[in-house]
């Protein structure tokens, strides 16, 4: 099969915990994972701010604790890009979201880009809690934007968790990519190297106590009450 497999950011970390799991989900697709009520809760929490930065359309109550951090997001200076979905070809070239050819594939919950700087901020939300906070998406998504707007030359991002009002910044230069995308390749190399062979390993772990929707498993076990 061609190895150009389409990824996301979320479909390789998917891979990465268990490549059995992501065989049933994402290859025979036999297997459905049912949104949390958390999960649920943070879509409809990432569409109010969208519309809060994009449109002014103003909170309802249940996010009012978003309006200060989504007030200093929105006086930030530059473009303003809410949810902005994006494509990369294999050869690293930006393309749709749905092309035929896309390799890598996602979205970006703000980015905004002052072009005459070459600057531009990126912020995730969250909605859980900041103890184990992992930025590597946000290096992911920062490399991403140096292929889109290559004029950019350093990102400074942060994962927002909104509910404890915490900001995780971190920030990337446009240099050093080369070296960031090899944080990526090799994972992306084992992903297509699954499909070539299609072998999709188990890898048991704590999420097969109830935590896994596939539960053909032989290593499923029901959660304990
Ligand atoms: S039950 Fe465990 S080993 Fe089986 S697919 Fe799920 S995570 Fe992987």
């Amino acid at each position: 099969m061609d190895n150009a497999v389409a990824w996301s950011y979320s479909a390789l970390k998917t891979f990465q915990s268990c490549p059995k799991k992501y065989y049933h989900l994402k290859v025979v697709k036999d297997t459905k994972e049912s949104p949390t009520q958390i999960m649920l809760y943070g879509i409809a929490a990432h569409k109010a701010a969208e519309l809060y930065i994009k449109e002014s359309i103003p909170l309802s109550s249940q996010y009012a604790y978003m309006q200060e951090q989504l007030d200093r997001l929105k006086a930030l200076e530059g473009e303003k890009l809410c949810e902005l979905k994006f494509g990369l070809t294999a050869a690293m070239e930006p393309c749709g979201f749905f092309d035929k050819g896309v390799w890598l594939r996602g979205a970006i919950d703000l980015l905004v880009i002052n072009h005459d700087k070459g600057t531009a901020r990126m912020i995730d939300y969250k909605f859980g809690k900041s103890k184990n906070a992992d930025s590597s998406q946000l290096q992911l998504m920062s490399l991403v934007v140096f292929k889109l707007y290559p004029h950019v030359k350093s990102v400074k991002a942060g994962l927002l968790f909104c509910q404890e009002d915490k900001l995780v910044p971190t920030k990337y230069d446009a240099d050093a990519a080369p070296t960031m995308w090899m944080d990526w390749l090799p994972e992306v190399q084992r992903l297509e190297a699954a499909f070539k062979h299609d072998v999709w390993n188990a890898n048991p772990s704590g999420l097969c106590r109830g935590w896994c929707p596939v539960t053909s498993c032989e290593h499923y076990e029901p959660r304990r009450s």
